[in-house]
């Protein structure tokens, strides 16, 4: 029996480019594993056996929750990218990956600078240096958008000219600024993918990093859609508490009217609320990992 795991949806991303930025795209080159890669390696630590989608679901989720990462390890993608070398920068940065660039040694840097929209075209946050706020008016964007421009082709000008001098191709590059194009096939396992998506689709995140993890994640959902929905139900969706955070909330609710198992279940029937054949309450790791975060708050109440 061959333990090699495809799917159809997996599949159908292979080399399909999701264009990026002005001039960027991604691609999906190839992947191992999914959704059973996760289940196969964890029945190898727990010696569970897996019997149906439900299960593997429940087992996904509690690894998950629990954060048993390895199992999420088990799965690979390769993708192909073509990027701004600001954004190449952050990208870079998840140490895990596996990156191959494309050499401005060997080869001719493409003609190819990012120039963003308008509407990217925005005044430096008072309050947020990490962000944007509003728009320039018409006239400064237009003046923006014309300084970065001119700078390219006045830089490219150079490279060219000097690429004709027959220059050293690694020397001629030098003054190639930060939007110049680069490309590079970037390999991730998913758990790591998870961390990079998670860090990256944040809206803190620089828009134009983000618009590739948002590409990324489409593919990353088609190749392994269980733990994709797990990522987003415990990480992305998720909120931690500090513990003087915690203490404010028990404070806070000191006098509210607390919630029981029967208030619990009523509040996420389809999640929470499953009944066997015979009709009786299903036990749910899920639930009753939800009460026991309730009892633990009502005891710093108490406190
Ligand atoms: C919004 C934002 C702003 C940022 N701003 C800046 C900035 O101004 N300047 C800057 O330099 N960076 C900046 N970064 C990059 C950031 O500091 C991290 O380097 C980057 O996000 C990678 O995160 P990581 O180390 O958790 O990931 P990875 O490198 O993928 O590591 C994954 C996990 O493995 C561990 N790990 C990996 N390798 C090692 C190792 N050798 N030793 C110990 N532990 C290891 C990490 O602790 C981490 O838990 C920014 C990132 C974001 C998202």
């Amino acid at each position: 029996m061959s333990d090699r795991f495809r799917t159809p949806e997996a599949d159908a991303w292979i080399g399909r480019k999701i264009p990026c930025l002005d001039r960027g795209f991604v691609y999906l080159v190839d992947y191992m594993g999914g959704d059973a890669s996760i289940v196969q390696a964890a029945r190898v630590s727990y010696g569970l056996g897996t019997k149906n989608v439900s299960e593997d679901r429940g087992l996904i989720r509690y690894l998950m929750r629990h954060q048993h990462s390895t199992p999420f390890e088990m799965v690979e993608l390769k993708f192909h990218v073509t990027l701004p070398i600001f954004v190449a920068r952050q990208f870079i940065r998840p140490r895990t990956a596996n990156v191959n660039e494309y050499s401005g040694r060997y080869s001719i840097m493409p003609d190819e600078f990012y120039v963003p929209p308008a509407e990217h075209v925005t005044f430096q946050s008072k309050t947020n240096r990490q962000g944007g706020a509003e728009c320039l008016d018409p006239a400064e964007c237009a003046e923006v958008l014309r300084i970065l421009t001119q700078e390219q082709r006045r830089v490219r000008a150079g490279y060219d000219r000097m690429i004709e001098l027959d220059v050293r191709r690694e020397l001629a590059r030098i003054n190639l600024g930060v939007s110049q194009y680069t490309e590079w096939y970037w390999k991730n396992d998913l758990h790591n993918i998870f961390h990079f998506l998670q860090l990256r689709l944040d809206p803190h995140a620089q828009h134009e990093i983000r618009v590739y993890a948002e590409a990324m994640a489409q593919i990353v959902r088609a190749v392994a859609p269980i733990a994709w929905e797990a990522f987003e139900d415990y990480q992305l969706g998720a909120e931690r508490f500090s513990r003087l955070e915690l203490e404010a909330l028990a404070r806070l609710l000191g006098e509210a009217e607390w919630p029981d198992a029967a208030h619990v279940e009523s509040a996420f029937p389809e999640v929470w609320r499953e009944v066997n054949a015979k009709g009786e309450l299903k036990r749910n790791r899920e639930r009753d990992e939800f009460l026991a975060k309730l009892a633990r708050l009502a005891e710093r109440r108490r406190q």
